[in-house]
């Protein structure tokens, strides 16, 4: 299939830093990015003059999209499966709605990953109290509870660690009831993610496993390429490809694991979409996440994946801004700014990318 000629338009679900990024990079390749969400302000907003502020379901506002893009993509996860259903009737969506699904309920998300050769913690979907003594009963403590969905950045989530009646009872009254999964808790070395592109061709390359640095529970550092063995770096890899090779993938998703120190990866969770620890590709790697993602939806041939230098991304979270100044005036160091106004603790405001070899 031929690619979309130049000049296409790429709209984008959602207009956050992702969308922004998604805008910056398909700009020297011709694509322009029509973004669409219930915001009037957002960093992508700051980088595009083509928008349409309304909610996910407003389908009269979603028909009229959908006439004035040639492909839809999504910078968050969270997108309504009737939103992404409505335009997929109309354009192309991409990535599709089953990824979509999947990485929407980690139960499903675990079955799929195990499904492509994979392995999880031990979990258990809990529905009822009795089910959560069960399932402890079963898993043990420590423990996680999760909410099958709309959990990130560690929310929607409670780790236990004691099997009393009176602690189950309160973990499960905070997550309010609502369809949840029990995990086994895994002694991880460290944690880490790959991101695979899969052309639409079917051309598939993941970016190198990189190994990840959380302050409380949100991404803060991504050391690229992960410092380990080949043999694991190869096995994460090998999993992420079969990942997007079995969901058909169009676009670009990330795989996050768990390294055990006898070198076991076990899948985490999935994003449909760039990701957070992939960001060090914009300045270390031959092509960056964004312009692959580009590349991938609009039936462009995906760009090389080879590392230029290790690098160590760091999140500028919050208060973190004070120290711009020095980021600027460091010539290892390349400032990525979102445009966010309001400086709030533990915002995502920009990330940097230090150059280390
Ligand atoms: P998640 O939202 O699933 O990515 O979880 C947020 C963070 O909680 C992860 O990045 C881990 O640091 C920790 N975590 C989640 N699940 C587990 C688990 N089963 N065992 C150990 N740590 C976990």
């Amino acid at each position: 299939m031929a690619p979309l000629p130049t000049g296409a338009v790429i709209g984008c679900l959602g207009t956050g830093q992702l969308g922004r990024m998604l805008a910056l990079a398909a700009a020297p390749l011709g694509y322009r990015v029509h973004a669409f969400g219930p915001a009037t302000a957002g960093p992508l907003l700051q980088v595009t003059d083509l928008r349409t502020v309304a909610a996910y379901n407003d389908q009269e506002a979603l028909a009229a999209f959908a006439d004035v893009v040639d492909v839809v993509t999504y910078e968050f996860e969270n997108v309504p499966a009737s939103t992404a259903a409505f335009l997929s009737e109309r354009v192309p969506v991409r990535p599709g709605p089953r990824l979509l699904d999947m990485s929407q309920d980690r139960l499903v998300e675990k079955r799929f990953a195990q499904s492509c050769g994979a392995r999880t913690a031990p979990y258990m979907g809990v529905y009822t109290r009795d089910d959560l003594r069960h399932a402890v009963a079963e898993l043990g403590v420590p423990s996680v509870l999760k909410t099958r969905r709309f959990g990130y950045d560690g929310k929607g989530q409670v780790v236990l660690r004691s099997a009393d009646p009176e602690a189950l009872d309160a973990a499960w009254a905070r997550l309010r009831g609502v369809p949840c999964i029990l995990e086994g808790f895994v002694d991880f070395a460290f944690e880490a993610s790959v991101v695979v592109a899969r052309g639409l061709d079917g051309d598939v390359r993941p970016f190198p496993l990189v190994e990840n640095v959380h302050r409380n529970h949100i991404l803060w550092q991504t050391h690229a390429p992960a410092r380990v063995d080949p043999e694991v770096r190869r096995r994460a890899e090998r999993i992420a490809v079969a990942m997007a090779e079995t969901v058909e993938l169009v676009g670009v998703m990330a795989v996050e694991f768990f390294v055990e120190p006898d070198g076991t990866v076990r899948v985490n969770e999935l994003a449909p979409r760039t990701h957070n620890s992939g960001h060090w590709t914009q300045d270390g790697c031959a092509t960056c996440q964004f312009a692959q993602q580009v590349r991938a939806i609009t039936g462009l041939p995906l760009g090389p994946v080879d590392v230029l230098h290790p690098t160590v991304m760091t999140n500028l979270l919050g208060d973190d801004l004070a120290d711009l100044p020095t980021h600027i005036a460091d010539p290892a160091c390349r400032v990525h700014l979102y445009g966010k106004g309001e400086v709030r603790a533990g915002r995502k405001m920009g990330h940097i990318n230090r150059r280390v070899g």
